[in-house]
């Protein structure tokens, strides 16, 4: 363990010609203890809130109970945001889709965290104009009181006012559309995200807080004391150690564990979830010519829409919504639902695009609570969309639901009342703390390249770097420079090999897995899942985790296995007989 934290550790000498940038990260970052020293804290002494899940929601309440003065630890069994919130439409939604519900509330909340976390992540949450085509002077009618109502709202929290365009606006908007936009349509503003990296940025600013964080690390049982559950027995899957958690809180932030996590104590079998099934496909740009987003009709004799948003060289279509019957560990993509994805962009793109033709593909589960499924499917999906927070046995707080737009809110709702229980008169204030960005985007993207001038490094490569680093930018690329690993990892994807380094080293990557799926987003943008930068990245992670041949065999192999498992019906061997 002491050989595994000295190599850890061991590249965060300063160096580079200027030192600046990289010397306060590293300053920053000595202070985070790693996942291992988390593991040690947190068993040492209890602590006060115990949050098991490193989704969004568990990140969030990490971070809001960390800043009212508590002790935190969180868990996760397998890696942040593996769960859900990495399989997300990776869509901060200003509440459009609430208005036709009118579900005024909500359409509030969702706009308000929006520009919150604009505000907070601007590196991390940017404007994405979606136009929606229309086919009928009928629809466009419709279409144009909701946005008026929406923009009227919305006021100073929108972030552009909705514009009507005419069928050629349409066109060089969307310039592989066929179908569906004899009167134009109209062009709205909403704003796109990594989700991964979003949950990451929350989990980090929780460190740099206090809160203990250990990932691949599983809740196995509660403890109770009494009928008051006091902490949890956790099992370090990577040592299969296992030890006790004592806590005066736990909050399980599990989404659709949620119910498993609550049968660990004695009596609570019966269960208030029913999950729902999305999925994504990928895409290659060039098949699908898109400069914004897109909403289409499906095609399909449900009449509901699916959304098509570039993403670099590839597109991501999504998304399905049907309730998912089978066992919430095994996620993957099912005839059907790649079907009816690949239908919809068939039918109004007028193309021919087949399995053969797919990139990568998601799934992900939807937390609905039990009896909320019936409403949403009777009336529109997106009723379910709230969260619950239950306290079931004493001293487990159960939170589930919600999305990945209001979870600051939702971590809110639960740490306000933990502190009321408590007595504790510290007010919420993360709507306050940046996370990992601040200023606006232009002066973080002025810092970066600034910084990449110095090393003769494009403006393209700062540009990738400071949206998924933020502030850290300008670090990450002179460690990239310091270490001869400032090349890209995959041929056309923005991913440098020295950010594999760096996650292991700074953003508690452990397995090859944590790296190609949610630190980078290799695994879905690339047909092969990578390629040959699989090999490098596991021999990258290999020098800094002490991997040996073997090690390296098994990180590819299980990396390999998981992604195959996902696409399901889109298997990695299929893909990479794929046309260049
Ligand atoms: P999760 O991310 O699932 O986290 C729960 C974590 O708990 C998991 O990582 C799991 O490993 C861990 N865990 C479970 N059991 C244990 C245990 N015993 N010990 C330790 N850890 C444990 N929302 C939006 O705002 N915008 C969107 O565009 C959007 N699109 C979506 C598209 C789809 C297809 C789906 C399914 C959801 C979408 N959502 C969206 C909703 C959003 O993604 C979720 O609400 C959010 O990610 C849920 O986060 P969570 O932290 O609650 O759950």
């Amino acid at each position: 363990m002491l050989l595994l934290r000295a190599r850890i550790l061991g590249g965060l000498t300063p160096g580079g010609p200027t030192g600046t940038a990289y010397d306060r990260a590293v300053g920053g970052t000595t202070l985070l203890l790693d996942r291992e020293d988390a593991l040690d804290r947190v068993t040492d002494a209890p602590v006060d809130v115990l949050v098991i899940g490193g989704g969004i929601t568990g990140a969030g309440i990490a971070l809001d109970a960390a800043t009212r003065g508590y002790h935190v630890a969180l868990v996760e069994r397998a890696d942040l945001a593996s769960g859900t919130s990495s399989k997300s439409s990776k869509l901060i939604h200003g509440g459009v889709r609430y208005l036709e519900q009118g579900d005024v509330g909500l359409v509030y909340e969702a706009a308000r965290e929006r520009e919150r976390l604009r505000r907070l992540a601007p590196h991390l949450v940017r404007p994405l104009g979606f136009v929606v085509p229309v086919n009928s002077a009928r629809s466009s009618v419709l279409l144009r009181l909701g946005l008026i109502i929406y923009d009227g709202m919305l006021g100073l929290r929108n972030v552009r006012r909705h514009q009507r365009l005419g069928p050629a606006a349409v066109q060089d908007a969307v310039p592989g559309l066929r179908r569906g936009a004899d009167h134009g349509g109209y062009l709205y503003v909403d704003c796109r995200t990594d989700d991964a990296r979003l949950t990451l940025a929350v989990v980090q600013r929780a460190r740099r807080m206090g809160a203990a964080v250990a990932n691949h690390t599983e809740v196995v049982e509660l403890l109770r004391s009494g009928d008051r559950v006091v902490g949890a027995t956790v099992r370090d899957r990577l040592s299969g150690a296992e030890r006790d958690v004592r806590a005066r809180w736990v909050v399980s932030a599990t989404g659709v564990w949620a119910d498993r996590v609550r049968g660990l104590a004695p009596g609570r079998g019966a269960g208030w979830l029913t999950p729902s099934k999305g999925v994504h496909l990928v895409l290659r740009g060039v098949d699908v010519p898109l400069r914004r987003a897109v909403i289409v009709d499906s095609g399909a004799r449900d009449r509901r829409r699916v959304f098509l948003v570039p993403w670099g060289e590839q597109v991501y279509v999504g998304t399905t919504d049907e309730p998912h019957g089978g066992s919430v560990d095994e996620m993957r993509l099912d005839p059907p639902e790649a079907g009816y994805l690949l239908h919809a962009v068939n039918a109004s793109f007028g193309t021919t695009l087949a399995l053969r033709d797919v990139v990568g593909a998601w799934a992900g589960l939807r937390p609905l609570l039990r009896g909320q499924q019936e409403a949403a499917s009777a009336a529109s999906k997106d009723l379910s969309r709230r969260h619950a927070i239950f306290e079931d046995p004493v001293g487990l707080v159960t939170v589930t639901g919600g999305k990945l737009t209001t979870y600051r809110q939702m971590a809110q709702d639960v740490v306000d009342r933990l502190a009321a229980a408590d007595g504790n008169r510290r007010r919420c204030v993360t709507s306050r703390i940046a996370l990992g960005a601040r200023g606006t985007v232009a002066d973080g993207l002025g810092r970066a390249r600034a910084v990449a001038r110095t090393w003769g490094v494009g403006d393209d490569v700062a540009a990738a770097l400071y949206a998924r680093h933020g502030d850290a930018a300008p670090a990450v690329l002179s460690a990239c420079i310091r270490d001869g690993e400032a090349e890209t990892l995959v041929p056309d994807l923005p991913y440098l090999v020295g950010e594999v380094r760096w996650a292991v080293q700074h953003e508690l990557g452990r397995t090859l897995d944590d790296v190609l799926q949610r630190r980078t987003r290799v695994s879905l943008r690339h047909a092969s899942a990578g390629g040959a930068g699989i090999d490098r990245a596991a021999a990258v992670m290999g020098t800094v985790l002490g991997w040996d041949d073997a090690e390296r065999q098994r990180q590819v192999d299980d990396y390999l296995g998981r992604v195959r498992a996902e696409r399901g019906v889109v298997p990695l061997r299929q893909i990479e007989t794929l046309r260049s």
